[in-house]
């Protein structure tokens, strides 16, 4: 009953919304005033999203398509999708490039060598969250404790939901302002690869918020991001472009063939880069080198240069 009452508020509220042309911050308040006189008038308890203060994360431009609320836990989201006239600018000239290997540890590896470790503040919350999730399977099930910690659990993977963003929201900023050109591996055909018996784990989400949020900021910014086939990236010699076997746990890439020795990672991101740019029709010549992301501190460094056979 309650939650039929809300969709046909929120209904109306989303309809209200369609036949403005744009919105400003005070339309958008006074609209969600309506939605909870609305509400009101119905008498439904609406604790839990009463008061309907909102938080404009960014401002609205465009006109309003379609409106969506979501409820995460306890936090009301509301997402508009906008049309807006303004045309995307022109590409850019490329004249850096990079590809990009994604993983658990490192979390990316650049093709110029560099690595990004798991931030701590992550590493802190994901232990945090296996405590919680202890705790949980020692709750005697459909008891109130149980119930509670359950939230409990939500709220750590909400709070860590959250820091992922953030942290992609930032190393896909830089990669951005630093890069003309960006190749990435393509996650759908690598999870199809996969043997389908592996559950799906959480870093998969992750890596997705980065590509995408790489791929709206680069359009935005004129760059370019591909995305190309991983298979055999990690197994390919960058330089000679034989396969040399090696399982998970073996992190350096020795090539019997043409000699290199090579951050297992890092191979493997030469690979996706060479693979993008193959895709495009660029050639090295056409590029400056690039060195990193500028402000970064946390970079372990090892082998900057390509070394092409
Ligand atoms: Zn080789």
């Amino acid at each position: 009953m309650f939650v039929e009452e809300l969709i046909r508020v929120l209904r109306i509220f989303s309809d209200t919304l369609k036949t403005m042309k744009s919105l400003d911050i005070h339309d958008l308040k006074a609209i969600l005033d309506i939605t909870v006189l609305l509400t009101h008038k119905q008498d439904l308890e609406l604790s839990k999203i009463g008061e309907v203060n909102i938080k404009l994360h960014r401002d609205l431009i465009g006109k309003i398509k379609t409106c969506t609320i979501k409820r995460d836990i306890d936090i009301w989201y509301a997402s508009f999708s906008v049309e807006i006239n303004d045309s995307l600018p022109e590409k850019t000239v490329i004249k850096s490039a990079v590809g990009i290997d994604v993983g658990i540890n490192p979390l990316v590896a650049l093709s110029n060598g560099e690595k990004k470790k798991p931030p701590k503040y992550l590493l802190q919350s994901e232990h945090k969250l296996a405590k919680e999730q202890r705790k949980l399977s020692r709750k005697q099930i459909g008891s109130h404790n149980r119930n509670k910690q359950r939230i409990k659990v939500a709220k750590v993977h909400r709070h860590i939901r959250q820091q992922r963003a953030d942290f992609h929201q930032n190393l896909s900023k830089k990669l951005v302002e630093k890069y003309d050109f960006i190749a990435f591996e393509d996650l759908k055909i690598k999870n199809m690869m996969r043997n389908h018996h592996l559950a799906k784990s959480i870093s998969d989400v992750s890596w997705n918020m980065l590509q995408s949020f790489t791929t709206y900021k680069a359009e935005w910014a004129g760059k370019v991001v591909t995305f190309v086939n991983p298979k055999n990236t990690s197994q390919e010699c960058s330089s000679c472009g034989k396969i040399v076997r090696k399982i998970l746990n073996i992190k350096i890439h020795q090539c019997p063939y043409c000699g290199l020795v090579l951050d297992r990672h890092v191979n493997a991101a030469i690979n996706i880069l060479n693979r993008g740019m193959k895709k495009v029709g660029l050639g090295y010549t056409d590029l400056m080198p690039v060195r990193g992301l500028a402000q970064d501190k946390p970079m372990t460094q090892e082998a900057h240069d390509f070394s092409r056979g």
